[in-house]
């Protein structure tokens, strides 16, 4: 992507032309949520304004309109990530989510007392506490891979911890609080040497690096739309067909049924086994526009530019005195976590939003990974292929502002 490129396709993206304090916005916060193009927002609009009924039930023209965007949503993901099938699309609320119908039908019905499930020391919230509700259900042991100063998996480490009892791995794809990329593909075979299926949190992965599960070769893969550039409500659990077609459902009622009497209820098959109810219809459709709009851009053209813009905000930003970056792997993307000695991350958050920057400042939703590196929050800015080399200055000035206040 060419600076001209790139200031063309920040065009699609209304809000970026907005203020902040009277300052114009510069928007860093992008592995919290990615904004929204125009082609996104129009699609939401024309569905209610045009052709929105509820699926699946009608036999009007409306509903028939509905219910055919929906399913080429569905298609839409499939293509995106390479399933080999549109049933190994479950759409759900969120990664979050994704996470949880997993632990609650995969993990009741296959780990029992005393079994393992492995994680990563780098693991957000939502892929630590539902295998831990599930463990303490269960009578489980969850496991944790570690990792080193830098942020990298110590996959030695991760390989002894996969033993006779492990029933699952569960790990991130791409670190929000460090950016650090896994070496998903290595992972997922030492696991399956041991016959031990795998998910990958893909919340992060998604909208930075080409993602093809076949590849990939795991279990199950999770991503939200909101991060992507669709919508809030809306995301994505990929399980291989087998696994699926195995796993019991999950939220019972309308549309998960095949015939239903008070006797008995025979469970539709697959996608729809597991999306119980009225399911986010304009959700599923925006995302489907959100990932043309990405392919459009090209994901490998993302990837090369984000690389680019990440490496160069760190050499500008670690040239600033007292800063000190958090995360530093040879394989990383999109995030910048940095901490200022002496000054707490909040107060970094809140002066540079003074200056229309806005970064995250906390734990990231990763406790554990603080602790690890014994942090009790970073300073977190994060790339999407919009932002651009004058807003990394812009953040950089911001960061020296903090530093003479406080220095
Ligand atoms: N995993 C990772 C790595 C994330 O960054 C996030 C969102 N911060 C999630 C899971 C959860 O996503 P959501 O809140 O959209 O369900």
């Amino acid at each position: 992507l060419t600076p001209a490129a790139v200031a063309q396709l920040r065009a699609d993206f209304p809000i970026l032309g907005e203020s902040v304090h009277g300052k114009p916005l510069v928007y860093l916060d992008n592995a919290a949520s990615t904004q929204k193009p125009q082609a996104v927002i129009d699609a939401i609009s024309r569905l209610y304004t045009s052709y929105y009924a509820n699926i699946h039930r009608g036999v009007h023209q409306l509903s028939q309109l509905s219910t055919a965007a929906h399913d080429e949503a569905r298609r839409k993901v499939q293509r995106f990530i390479n399933a080999r099938s549109d049933k190994e699309i479950i759409f759900v609320r969120g990664c979050t989510e994704a996470i949880n119908l997993v632990a609650q039908t995969f993990g009741r019905q296959n780990i029992g007392p005393g079994d393992e499930i492995l994680i990563t020391a780098m693991e957000h919230h939502s892929n630590i506490v539902p295998w831990q509700m599930l463990c303490q259900e269960k009578g489980a042991v969850l496991k944790v891979a570690p990792i080193s100063d830098q942020g990298e998996l110590l996959v030695d480490a991760y390989e002894k911890l996969l033993g006779e009892r492990t029933k699952l791995v569960a790990l991130v794809h791409l670190s929000n609080a460090l950016g650090t990329i896994n070496p998903v593909r290595q992972l997922v075979e030492l696991a399956h040497a041991r016959s031990i299926p795998v998910l990958l949190d893909g919340a992060q992965a998604v909208s930075h690096i080409p993602v093809d599960v076949q590849a990939l070769d795991c279990d199950f893969y999770t991503f939200s739309g909101h991060k992507l550039y669709g919508p809030t409500g809306i995301g994505v659990l990929y399980g291989k067909e087998e696994r699926l077609e195995a796993m019991p459902p999950w939220q019972g009622g309308g549309d998960m049924i095949r015939s239903v009497s008070f006797e008995k209820t025979t469970f539709s098959g697959i996608p729809f086994k597991f999306e119980a109810g009225t399911p986010d219809i304009c959700g599923a459709i925006a995302l489907g526009v959100a990932i043309d709009y990405v392919q459009q851009v090209g994901l490998a053209a993302i990837a090369d530019y984000e690389a680019e813009l990440l490496s160069y905000a760190t050499e500008q930003i670690q040239a600033v005195p007292g800063v000190r970056l958090i995360g530093t792997a040879r394989e990383k993307a999109s995030v910048l976590s940095f901490v200022i000695d002496g000054v707490h991350p909040h107060d970094i958050g809140t002066i540079l939003d003074q200056q229309g920057v806005a970064i995250r400042a906390g734990h990231h939703c990763a406790q554990p990974v603080m602790q690890r590196l014994k942090l009790p929050a970073t300073a977190r800015a994060s790339f999407a292929f919009y932002n651009t080399r004058a807003e990394v200055d812009a953040l950089v000035a911001a960061v020296y502002t903090v530093q003479e206040m406080f220095g």
